[in-house]
Parts: structure tokens; sequence; C-alpha cells
């Protein structure tokens, strides 16, 4: 457990939670960055709220959002480059979200002489994920949107999941469970991580 104590002390590690829309993200998210000082990066809270304050920024993103698809690369990496802290540990939740995303990520890390200390992936089954989005009704959840981002989850990001298989960064936490018990098997994982 040696990892957490450090991540706690001095912030070292830099974190991704990926999995398909529903999973339980943005909740672990947010008790992990609390739990371990992170510094909490979500790439659709950022766009949400820019559509909300109406900026250029939400107008770019909100078109791609109603349709379930991926806000072009360039948006969203420049959104990242901008709200990576310069100090300190950080968790990104839907970012990234392609093959693309991910290698721009680890070329901006590395120019900082960081990287990518652990990817968290939610496993979670379809019908289970169409339950639970049905349930929180979100602005960008109608039924046809849900379907869509499922299959570009598929398609689009699980290329970049297997990245961080292929660099022995992943890990594989089973989703389908209470919030507290996922967050109880993420802290195992993290535990586990090696810088
Ligand atoms: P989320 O809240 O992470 O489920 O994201 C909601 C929506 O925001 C997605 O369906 C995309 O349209 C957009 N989005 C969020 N993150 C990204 C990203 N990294 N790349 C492209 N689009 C994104």
């Amino acid at each position: 457990m040696w990892v957490v104590y450090e991540a706690e002390k001095d912030n070292l590690v830099n974190v991704i939670l990926m999995g398909p829309p529903g999973a339980g993200k943005g909740t672990q998210a947010e008790l992990l960055a609390k739990r371990y000082a992170l510094f909490h990066i979500s790439t659709g809270d950022l766009l949400r709220k820019a559509i909300l304050e109406k900026t250029k920024l939400g107008e770019a993103a909100k078109s791609y959002m109603d349709r379930g698809i991926l806000v072009p690369d360039e948006v969203v990496i420049r959104l990242i480059r901008e709200n990576l802290p310069q100090n300190g540990g950080f968790l990104l939740d839907g970012f990234p979200r392609n093959l693309k995303q991910a290698k721009a990520l680890d070329e901006m890390l590395a120019k900082e002489g960081k990287e990518v200390t652990c990817v968290l992936n939610l496993n979670v089954a379809e019908v289970e994920l169409l339950k639970r989005m049905k349930e929180r009704a979100r602005f960008d959840d109608h039924p046809e949107t849900v379907l869509k981002r499922l299959e570009v989850y598929r398609h689009e990001t699980e290329p970049a999941v297997l990245y961080y298989k292929e660099k022995g960064r992943l890990k594989w936490v089973d989703g389908a469970a209470s919030v507290k018990e996922v967050n109880d098997r993420i802290q195992r994982e993290l535990g586990a991580a090696q810088p």
C-alpha cells in the first residue's frame, strides 16, 4: 500500500478513470480525488459547464454532445492542456476517449517529465449501463444519444483502453456493485499500482 501513502503525501500519482458511459466514473472520480488529494478533471463536466455558460467552447461542443459523439480532438486536447495542474497528481475522468487523445496526453506529460501512473477501467455490463443512464436523466442522456455513446465507446475508446493495457498501466475494476464497494475495489488496485 505504500504508493497510496506516498500519493497522499506527495501527490505522486496520475490516474485515469476509464469505462463506458454510465459506469460510474464521475461518482468514483469525486471520491478518489478527495481521498488522495488529486486534481480532478472531467472533460464532460467542463464541456457541460461551458454549454450552460454559453461560451465559445460550449457552442463548439454542444452539437456533438447532443448527438452522443466525440467533441473534436483538438478542442478537448486543448482543454486538458489548459487545465492540467503544474504540480501534484491528477485524476482524469472522461479523457482520453480515443487513441489520438491518449497519445497527445503522453506527449504533453513527457515534456514535463511526467507520465500516467495508473489507468482504471470500470467494467459494467451493457444492460446495467442502460438502466443506470435511464435513471440519472442528464441532458445528453436521451435514449438515442445513450446508444450512440455506447457505440462510440466500443469503437473509439476501447482502442485507447488497449493502448494502456499494452503499456502495462491498465487495471480492470468490476463496477457492478455499490458505490462504496467499487470505491474499495479501486483503492485496492491503486494500492497495488507501481509508480
Ligand atoms: P461524459 O460526461 O464524460 O460522459 O461526456 C459527455 C460527452 O461529452 C461525451 O459524449 C462527448 O460528447 C463529450 N466528451 C467528454 N469528454 C470527451 C473527450 N475526451 N473527447 C471528446 N468528447 C468528449
